[in-house]
Parts: structure tokens; sequence; C-alpha cells
């Protein structure tokens, strides 16, 4: 970072504005909004996040900062007619740390900047009131030995608990002028021996010291860890604000506040926040004394109470949005210490998103920038009923979402053998490794004691869409004793407990679950028009429609079944992108593929094959008719023929007893022969996909014919079937070529035999780097492409799924190699370009050419986003995925229109 000569680093609150967040970070840049919306903000002015770039790399603050500092601090004396530590009446000033995004509690803040030995007496005098004076003194000593000079918190705590005890009282308050004067004393001893240098006398060293705190603050562990988690760039630093203080703390005519311009949990107009009379702010956060409603301020100064509601009007309708506040009141006069957009429940941001636009202070455009896919999928968990009655045990870190029950277990093991026997279990470790993959797979949940958003419990755990807290540090876990402890409450294997993954509630006993009334919504099941409908049902109806109105991509589902179609069309799918049809050769029909495979002769083969043909064909005309009127992709058969046989070591060990016994059954022969010659290393690298077609003669045939005399059913029983035929794994046009050519000589002989003119569409899969490199040529044998990025990403990044995500992914998360495994939102880097030349190249060839995704990531809402931008038809995603990317393809459509007309 170096420095540019003109660069301007101090920023007074009257000069920035919310804009100028990367600058002036959050809470600076909404200090000059609320400035210059005329609004009571106590003056001060911000240093930017640039100054601290340049101290965190070059290791000292650049050198201009000073000068602008003192010109700032000049400006702000004469506006407050007094000097910082001026001895007969002292400005005094906060040194608050403030980042583009919010990390609460992760920096730090020093108060009361400008106290010394000769200013506290002036500042007595001033207030009248010599006891604040003095515990405003002992406060600053006490946070900047803290946080600038690094002494160990606990020794200042110490001090005042036995101040406490010596006068006997048991709360600070208690404590008089004369008691605090003697603590200040002793402070001063604890920081001088601790830190070895006295406490600074003079106020400028204090906010210089403080501020370049505030900056190192920056990079502690915390910090990095909490930034890491939620994925903030590490490289953003953190801007500091220097505000001229006011005190909540002068008497019953003053006090300190939080409000909410609605409610953040259901969004409703109201008075929400809490009040604490005659208090500093971090009273409230310290809980020492219990806060009031903050209607409540109403009786207690009514001109306050009125002008802070007039306040909150503007700011909302100023913002446009739930705004969240922090006010102190200083002798009947109201200062506003902050405002920002304020967090809010899923639910929440759907509701707030339609009363804003029915408030006219949005529009439809903006409504879907208010709400997110990922807050839609949180809304279609099922959930704790909220009227139960609970005992919470204690909270952890929201990792994957869901509502669980089951009973206690403490390893794996455990958990594999209880849910075998058809218990419910609830996985609880300190944390997890890739060993209890089993117990986590065989779960209703995972409970952890350690560990974050990254931690291995986690990224597991939502990769296969488990419900799982983490990080519950309060929980005791002893796994060798198989209990946990919270407090005095001791929970043994088997007792039964409750985790929420959307709040990180851990419960004791069985808490009722409710099926999600959206779920209930898009089933057809709750109507949003109804005179009862939930008031959060109808808001997503309405966002819902928004989003469908205006987007350009289609979305298809992945489903194999009739049934799933049939919910993925109630669920607003608009076709199926994805049959796969393995899913229909297992079960009983596995036994029919083992004849097929262990075929000796044509006829054995062809007996095996029109075995199976009239079952693809009954699965075929189901989801034809299911999904009439809509396209319907159907895969031929793709993974490894390996896969239908049976277990190489179990067969193996089969044979060897029997032989041992003498009586070995000549089919099992066959079958182990059979599973040895195709054993595969690397299965997922080896004969599947087309490459099966190409060598099992008349396997895709078989496919195609059920397809297509399906089809012709369908057709003359008046349906309408809409069927693509798809090809995987194509590395080559040439295989392409070949597979087609039989296909269509099949399809024209079954529209012969059947009087039908079927308009089947051929076309592949794009799933390995060769396919995506040489789309030119495979567009001129494929009416469509559909993207697998499943098997793209892993042939990209040479990661075979399965094996990874367990292993070291957790690891790779955790040091920032990737901040979101790219099998779960797109690699647009590397696996993206790929997509986007073929797109281009599969263009070029063919304009006509239909594109789509049927990977996971069509699901995914950044995915989406990137599937939108690179010009797909459309995307394909499990069934209850689909409303997640309706909802996100609508919001991608908007922003690019948003961002056209800029
Ligand atoms: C893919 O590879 O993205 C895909 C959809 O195929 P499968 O997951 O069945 O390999
Ligand atoms: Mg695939």
């Amino acid at each position: 970072m170096s420095e540019n000569k003109d660069q301007k680093f101090v920023y007074d609150f009257t000069e920035g504005n919310r804009d100028l967040k990367d600058l002036l970070g959050g809470k600076g840049a909404n200090l000059a909004e609320m400035t210059n919306l005329g609004l009571p903000v106590p003056p001060g002015f911000t240093i930017t996040t640039e100054a601290c770039k340049v101290y965190l790399e070059s290791g000292s603050a650049p050198a201009a900062l000073r000068d602008e500092v003192s010109a700032h601090l000049a400006a702000l004396e004469s506006k407050m007619g007094k000097k910082l530590g001026q001895s007969d009446d002292p400005l005094l000033v906060s040194v608050r740390s403030g980042a583009k995004f919010s990390m609460p509690g992760m920096m730090d803040t020093v108060l009361n900047i400008g106290l010394s030995d000769e200013s506290v007496v002036g500042l007595a005098s001033q207030a009248g009131d010599e006891r604040f004076a003095w515990d405003s003194y002992r406060r600053l000593i006490q946070m900047f030995g803290k946080t600038v000079l690094g002494v160990e918190g606990e020794l200042f705590e110490d001090a005042l608990d036995e101040a406490k005890a010596a006068k006997k009282v048991t709360v600070d308050t208690d404590l008089d002028a004369a008691d605090l004067k003697k603590l200040v004393k002793v402070f001063k001893k604890i920081v001088a021996k601790e830190a070895g240098r006295e406490f600074p006398q003079d106020a400028r060293e204090q906010m210089d010291l403080a501020v370049e705190a505030v900056f190192n603050s920056w990079n502690t562990d915390r910090a990095k860890l909490y930034r890491r988690q939620e994925r903030i760039p590490s490289d953003l630093g953190t801007a500091v604000n220097i505000c001229s203080m006011v005190f909540g703390n002068l008497g019953p005519d003053s006090g300190t506040g939080v409000a909410f311009t609605r409610d953040p949990a259901s969004g409703h107009a109201g008075v929400y926040g809490d009040y604490l009379q005659n208090a500093q702010g971090e009273d409230v956060v310290a809980g020492i004394r219990n806060t009031v409603p903050l209607a409540d301020l109403e009786a207690i100064d009514k001109a306050s109470y009125d002008q802070l509601m007039t306040i909150m009007t503007t700011l909302e309708t100023h913002y446009k949005d739930l705004c969240d506040i922090e006010f102190t009141i200083e002798r009947g006069q109201l200062w506003m210490l902050q405002t920002r957009v304020g967090k809010r429940t899923a639910g929440a941001a759907f509701r707030i998103a339609t009363q804003l636009v029915d408030q006219g202070l949005i529009d439809e455009a903006e409504a879907l920038q208010r709400v997110s896919g990922h807050q839609l999928a949180q809304l279609m968990f099922p959930r704790f009923d909220e009227g139960a009655k609970t005992t919470l045990l204690g909270r952890g870190i929201a990792a994957s979402p869901g509502a669980a029950v089951g009973k206690a277990v403490f390893d794996s093991y455990t958990a594999v053998k209880w849910s075998r026997s058809g218990e419910k279990v609830i996985l609880i470790r300190r944390e997890t490794n890739p060993d209890d993959l089993d117990g986590m797979i065989a779960s209703e949940g995972i409970l952890t004691s350690r560990g974050g958003k990254t931690s291995h419990a986690a990224v597991v755990a939502r990769g296969m869409g488990k419900t799982c807290v983490c990080g519950a540090e309060e929980l005791d876990v002893d796994t060798k004793r198989r209990r946990m402890t919270v407090g005095d409450t001791v929970i043994e294997e088997g007792d039964v407990v409750s985790i929420d993954g959307s709040t990180g509630k851990v419960y004791l006993g069985e808490v009722p679950v409710v099926p999600s009334p959206v779920v209930e919504y898009f089933e057809g099941r709750m109507h949003a028009g109804a005179d009862d409908a939930d008031e959060l049902v109808a808001a997503v109806h309405r966002i819902m429609a928004y989003a469908d109105r205006v987007r350009r991509l289609r979305v298809r589902a992945n489903a194999d079944n009739a049934e799933d179609a049939l919910r993925a069309r109630r669920f607003g799918a608009q076709g199926i992108g994805l049959c796969r049809t393995e899913h229909m050769f297992l079960g009983e029909r596995r036994e029919m593929v083992e004849r097929l495979i262990l075929a000796d002769t044509d006829d054995e083969r062809d007996q095996a094959l029109s075995a199976l043909l009239p079952l693809q064909k009954k699965d075929f005309i189901e989801l034809f008719e299911a999904m009439d009127g809509l396209p319907v992709t159907v895969r031929l058969l793709d993974p490894p023929l390996h896969e239908f046989l049976p277990d190489i070591t179990e067969l193996s060990v089969r044979v060897a007893l029997a032989e041992s016994r003498k009586d070995a059954n000549e089919n099992d022969l066959r079958l182990l022969q059979a599973v040895h010659k195709l054993h595969e290393q690397n299965p997922m690298l080896g004969l599947r996909g087309v490459r099966l077609g190409l060598v099992i003669p008349g396997l895709f045939a078989m496919q195609v014919r059920a397809i297509a005399e399906a089809a012709a059913e369908r057709k003359n029983a008046k349906g309408d079937p809409r069927v693509e035929i798809m090809i995987p794994l194509v590395g080559t046009v040439q295989e392409l070529e070949i597979v087609r050519e039989e296909a269509d000589a099949v399809i024209a002989e079954v529209e012969a035999a059947t009087g039908t003119t079927l308009k089947l569409s051929i076309g592949t899969m794009i799933e390995l780097p060769r396919a995506a490199l040489t789309a030119a040529q495979i567009a001129e044998a494929a009416q469509f492409f559909s993207f697998g990025t499943n098997d793209l990403t892993q042939t990209v990044w040479g990661f075979s799924r399965d094996d990874v995500e367990a292993s070291f992914f957790t690891a790779y998360l955790e040091k920032g190699i990737f901040g979101v495994s790219p099998f779960e939102t797109i690699d647009k880097d590397g696996v993206g370009s790929l997509v986007r030349y073929a797109v281009e190249q599969g263009r070029a060839t063919r304009p006509d050419l239909k594109l789509g995704v049927c990977g996971e990531h069509g699901g995914d809402p950044e995915s989406v986003h990137f599937f939108h931008e690179v010009g797909l038809d459309y995307v394909s995603c499990s069934p209850f995925r689909i409303p997640v990317a309706r909802l996100e393809a609508g919001r991608a459509a908007a922003e690019a229109k948003g961002s056209d007309s800029r």
C-alpha cells in the first residue's frame, strides 16, 4: 500500500456519507449520514481505513496523519468551545473502531479520552458531580490499560471487587467519589507495574495511542477468526471514529438505549428497544441493572422520547429499511451514537420487504434485493414449535439449519449401532474428525462444543444437509464418561436433546417439530390468499411472484420418478433437467443388471436387455405423464458397472468359505470373476457414462427404445411428451456421434412402428474439461448442453468429491484456500471459466443450442447468479431447491437490470 501525497486520511462527520463505507467503515459512514441529515450526532471525525492499511503494512501511521488529525481536532475543539483534556473543562472523546462490515465485539473502543489527574477535577466541577468524574477516570484507566497497554483485564476487575468488598457493598454505584479516587490510584499502580509505564497524562498521547490500538485490533486472533468465519476479506482494515463524549450517567435525566425502527423478528412497526436510566452503553452490555422497554421512556422523558420517535421515522424513510440505533440522553438532550441497517431474521426479511413496498418506500426490484435464497432455504426447514415449553441448555453457532431431536450419543460407533436399531440420535462431540463420518450419517443432527462455521462438523453437516450446531462452548463434553455437563445439568448417553441448526440453540428433552408453513404453501396445502394465511406465507408468495416475473433463467428439477416430478411441478419446476436413469436399476432390478454384465453370449445379453426394457418404459411413461407439456431430460446410464455388482470383499469371503466347504456356487464364481474384471482403482475416471454405452452392446439402444416407446405411447394417449435424451461423460464429439447414430436409428424404428413423429432431441453433458474445451465440435452433434458441474468440478480440480470433502476440506477452508467448497458454490475462476468458454464456443457452432446446468450448483444462490450472467437458459436442481433457484434467478435478473440502467 503506497501513500499517495494528496490522499486524505481524516474526514469530519460533516464530510462523509453512507456510501463511503469502504473508506469510513460502517459506523463512520452512518454517523456522517446522520450528521448531514441534521440529526443530533456529537461532533467528531473519522480516520480512514486507508490510514489503517498503511499502518498495518508499514508498521507506522502515514506521515500526513498527525497533522490532519491536529487540524480536525482543532476544528472540533473550536466547535465544542473547549480543548481536549483542558484542565478546567475538558473536552473528552471516544475512540471507536468501525470496519466496513460489522464485527461485533471483535475490536476495540476507548471512552473518556482526555481525562487526567488535573482534568478530572475540572470535569467534576463542570458536571457538578465528583463521583461521576472519578468514575469516568477509573473507567478510562481500566479500558486504556486493557486495550491500549495490554494489561490483563482481570487485574482491574479484581481491584474493583476488592474495593467493593472493603466497603461491604455489591454494586459499583455504591462506591462514592472518595472510594473511586482511591481506586484510580490502585488502577494507576496496576498500569505502571504491568505495562512498565505510567498511565499517560497527556490527552493527545492518550488519543494517538488509542488510535494505534484500534488499528492493531484488526489483527487480533479473535478478529482474524471471525473474519475467516464470516468471509470478510482480511485486507479491508478498520476506520477509527473520534467522537466527542456525551454522558448517559449524569443522573436520572440521563440514560442510554438501543432501538429498532421495527421489530427485527416480525417486521411489525412499533416501539422496539431497551433503555437504561443513568447509565453508559457498557452498563447495558454488562447487565448491571435491568433495562426497561423503550416504550417506558415516554413516561421518563417525553420530550426526548418524542424526538427519538421522529428521528426513527426519518431514518427509516431515509434508509428505506429497518435501522437499529444506539442513543444517549445527557441531561435531557438526546444524542444519536450509531445507526445501521439492522439485522433481521429470515422471516422478517420477507415481511419487511413487502411492507416497504406497500409503504411506497421501495419497488419490487429492490424488494428482491432485500431477501436471499439462503433466507428462503432457512424458512423451508421444519422448525421447533415456537409455542412449546423448552429448557434451553446453551447456544452455539447455527452451522447447518434444521430442527433435530434424538438421544444423546457421544461416539460414532454408538450412533451407528443405535440408529440401526431404529433410534434417533444426536451425535455430540467436542469436535468431529473424518473418523466420525459414519456416526454423522447415522445421526439426526450433530452437536459440538468446539469449532466454528468452517469446522469439520459444520462443513460435512452442511454438505449432507444435516442439522448441526457447533462451538456450543457452555457444554462440557466428556466423551470418555459419555456425558455432557451444562452448569448443574448432566446429560447422560441416551437422554433426549433437541438442537436447532437455524438459531444454534440446544434444548433438553424433546421439543415438538412443526412443518414449515412456507413448504406447506409451496406444496399447495396452504394458500397465500386465504383469510387465515400466515403473514410470512403471504410475503413469500408476493416476492416469488416478483421473481418469476423478472427472471430470465428457467428452473427445472433433478428428478427420477413421478413422485419427485410432481412435487417439483408444485414447487414451480418448468421441466426436468436431469433424470438419472441409474436410480431405476437398483433394488430388485439389480439382479437383471447382474445378468447383463455376466452375459457370455449375445443371446444371454439380449434376454437381459429385453427383461429390462418394459420396466424402463413404464418408468418413463410415469415420468412423462407427470411432466406432461414440459421438457424432460433423460440421461442414459452413467455410473461404473461395478456399482451394480456385490461388494468385492463380501463376495470373496463368501466364495472362499464355500470353497473350503467344497460347495462353491457356479454363479458366485462367475460373479466374482466379473467383479474382479470390473474393479477399478479410480471408478470416477473409469468405465462409466458414454464409455459404457460404447462397450456394452445394446445397453444405450435399449434405453433409447424405452424412452421412444414411452414417448410414443404418451403421444397416442393425447399427451404432450417433450423428451430430451442426454449422453453423459462425453469427452470428444466422436463418442457422441456414434451413440447418436445408433439412437437415431432406434428412434426412427419406433416412429415407424408406432406411426408417430417423436421430435426427440439429443444432447450431451459437459462435465469433462475436454468436452468444455472442444465444445465447438461437440455442438455439431448436440442439440443441447447440460453442464454437469459436479463432475466438472471433480475433474477440473482433480478432487474426488466423496474422499476430499470429509478428509481435508476443513483444513482448506480454515487456511482460506477457498471460502466455500467448490462443490457448493461454483468456482467462477476455474470451473466457471470453462463453462463460459463452452457456452461461447457451443453457441458459435449452433446459435440455437439449448444450455442448462444440472450439477448441484443449479440450486446454489451464488452460482445461479453466475449462470444467469453467462447466459444459460435454465438451471436444474433438486425439487426442494426449486423455490430458491426461482428466487435467485429473479434476483439476478433484477440486479442485472439495475446495473444496466445505472
Ligand atoms: C454432474 O456431474 O454435475 C451431474 C449432474 O452428474 P452426476 O452428479 O450424476 O455425476
Ligand atoms: Mg456427472
